[in-house]
């Protein structure tokens, strides 16, 4: 199997898998979305609410708020602490949450007490206070994974798409096929179509249904895939997809240790 780095930014990341299998794509795919462990916020305490906004309305706003941590990997998951559970500041951070209107209560009111914990973006509104109303909150994160709740999901637009391949032959130099493709993925050059910046096809076969001479031949690399991962901002992109990968290498060392246990 290879990878190759297409793209890398914070919060995203594009890469070629290539010898790989759709189900290892996919699983990729999949522990990105719901195997990597982030902090969100879990449990509130609403002391003064006099806002437009039910309680329960200002709890959603709260949990889908990314938090990041320093130190992600010296918490505990609630279930795996040495608390049973119970909460403890091995496994949760506690926070406030304190304003008057007027004016907008944004994520980075949000104090932790653990000044390594701290929302992922700081104009993220929460709810705009009119003269004299209130907001006082008191609640904590914990650290779960997505397939707990949505509000873990550390990863939030991952997708594969199997690499396209093109081969135009005789072509006449029509040009329809370049007209058509939204991604302009095809130009004109010396009288002929040729296929550029492949990657961004999505193999929606708009040209080879505008293509009369019928000379374009479009097929997926059965065994290439575009991965495209996004981050909710609590962790780096980078990070996210090595977690996923190693969550993967984990299950597969204990699927090998079950398996030999039964031979
Ligand atoms: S399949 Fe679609 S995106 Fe790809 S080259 Fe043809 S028209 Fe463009
Ligand atoms: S539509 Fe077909 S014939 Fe026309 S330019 Fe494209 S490949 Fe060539
Ligand atoms: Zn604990």
């Amino acid at each position: 199997m290879k990878f190759e780095l297409i793209s890398l930014e914070e919060d995203r990341i594009r890469f070629l898998l290539s010898g790989a299998t759709a189900a290892f794509a996919n699983g990729i795919r999949r522990a990105c979305m719901s195997e990597v462990p982030i902090l969100a916020i879990d449990e509130i305490s609403l002391y003064d609410n006099t806002s437009v906004l039910f309680d329960e309305q200002i709890g959603l706003r709260l949990g889908e708020v990314p938090v990041v941590a320093e130190d992600l990997d010296g918490l505990c998951r609630p279930e795996d602490c040495q608390c049973g559970g119970a909460g403890c500041p091995g496994c949760r951070v506690d926070f406030m949450l304190s304003s008057e209107g007027p004016g907008t209560v944004f994520s980075q009111d949000i104090q932790f007490t653990d000044p390594g914990v701290k929302p992922a973006f700081d104009k993220i509104p929460i709810v705009v206070l009119g003269e004299g109303e209130k907001l006082v909150i008191e609640g904590f994160a914990t650290k779960r994974v997505g397939k707990d709740h949505s509000k873990w999901q550390s990863g939030t637009l991952c997708g594969y798409k199997n690499l396209p391949s093109i081969e135009i032959g005789a072509c006449d130099g029509c040009g329809k096929c370049v007209e058509v493709c939204p991604r302009n993925v095809l130009v004109m050059d010396e009288g002929r179509a040729k296929a550029t910046n492949i990657l961004e096809c999505s193999l929606c076969k708009l040209c080879v249904d505008e293509c009369e001479a019928g000379v374009i031949k479009l097929t997926p690399v059965l065994d290439s895939f575009v991965v495209s991962i996004e981050g909710s901002g609590s962790v780096p992109a980078k990070q996210l997809v090595a977690s996923a990968a190693e969550e993967i290498r984990k299950r597969a060392e204990d699927l090998d240790a079950k398996l030999a246990e039964l031979s």
